[in-house]
This record gives structure tokens, C-alpha cells and sequence, in this order.
């Protein structure tokens, strides 16, 4: 059986953090689909497509991460992708308690789908798209924060 996991997200925008779950992620699945939600209630800094685009160069090399949005529960996106885990990263505490809650009433909602988390590394543990968007919007400089493939337009 093939071990697919959904790696669920804003990714407004993508960040280093981000891509090194991914990247330590990869060895444990045979796929590994990066989902973009759609919130409803609320539009992203960046549009879906730009968000979207830049994930895709970020992995450009790498066949077996797919890149999707979507609308909706995220188990439900599991199921329609067969996927069987969800990946997410855990930075603190305060990660945790929120991942516990969500993780616990996906597994509610759907037993077959498997939370897998992965601890941040001590040195992107501080590294979040909402200070990476701040810093943008006051014509800082983000560029350390976010993959070297995407750093030039991001600037
Ligand atoms: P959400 O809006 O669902 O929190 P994000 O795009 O902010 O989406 O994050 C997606 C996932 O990546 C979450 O599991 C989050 O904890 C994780 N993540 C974000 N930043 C980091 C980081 N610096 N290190 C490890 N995991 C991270």
C-alpha cells in the first residue's frame, strides 16, 4: 500500500520551517501532498495561485510531492486523495495543545488517518508566515526565513 500524507497548510507563504518538515518528512511516505485550505472567512497576504506557485518551485525537483488546494475538512481531502496520514509540524507547547486538539477530532471523524507530527529544529523553531508577512509588508528583509528558490521574489 502506498503511504500517502497530506501536509496541511495557509503557506502565506512558505517558509523554511516549513520546508524542512517536508524535506524530513519525505523519507517516511511514498507521496506527500502539500494542501493549500481555502479558508472561507477569510482571504490569504498572498493569493493561492502565488502561494501555490512558489511551493511548486520550492520542490520542483521532487516527483513525489504534489502540490493541491483545497476547500473543506481536511479528512475529508485525505479521503478523496487516499491518503492516510496528515503531517503537521510542532514548533512549542502552545503548537502542541492547538495540533492535540485538531489531530484528536480529525481521528474522531475518521479513524483511519494518522496524525504524524515532526518537531521543529531548535534553529527554525522561531520562524512563522505571520512574521515573515509583517516583515514584507514593512519592507523588511525576509529572505533568510524563506527557501533559497524562492528568496529572489520574495524580496
Ligand atoms: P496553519 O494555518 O494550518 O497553521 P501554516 O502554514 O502556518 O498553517 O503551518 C502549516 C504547518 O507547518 C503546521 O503544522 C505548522 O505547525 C507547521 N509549521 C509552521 N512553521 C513551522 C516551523 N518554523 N517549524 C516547524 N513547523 C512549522
Amino acid at each position: 500500500m502506498n503511504k500517502v500524507a497530506v501536509f496541511p497548510g495557509s503557506f502565506d507563504p512558505i517558509t523554511t520551517g516549513h520546508e524542512s518538515i517536508i524535506k524530513r518528512a519525505l523519507p517516511m511516505f511514498d507521496k506527500i501532498i502539500i494542501a493549500i485550505g481555502v479558508n472561507a472567512l477569510k482571504d490569504g497576504y498572498f493569493s493561492l495561485e502565488k502561494r501555490k506557485q512558489w511551493i511548486e518551485k520550492v520542490f520542483s525537483g521532487e516527483k513525489r510531492i504534489e502540490v493541491k488546494t483545497y476547500k473543506g475538512l481536511t479528512v475529508d481531502f485525505c479521503k478523496k486523495e487516499k491518503a492516510n496520514y496528515i503531517l503537521r509540524g510542532l514548533r512549542t507547547s502552545a503548537d502542541f495543545e492547538f495540533e492535540r486538539v485538531i489531530a484528536q477530532m480529525n481521528r474522531s471523524m475518521n479513524e483511519s488517518i494518522e496524525t504524524i507530527f515532526i518537531l521543529s529544529t531548535p534553529e527554525l523553531s522561531a520562524i512563522a508566515s505571520t512574521v515573515v508577512r509583517d516583515i514584507l509588508r514593512n519592507e523588511g528583509d525576509a529572505s533568510k526565513f524563506v527557501p533559497s528558490a524562492i528568496r529572489k521574489e520574495l524580496k
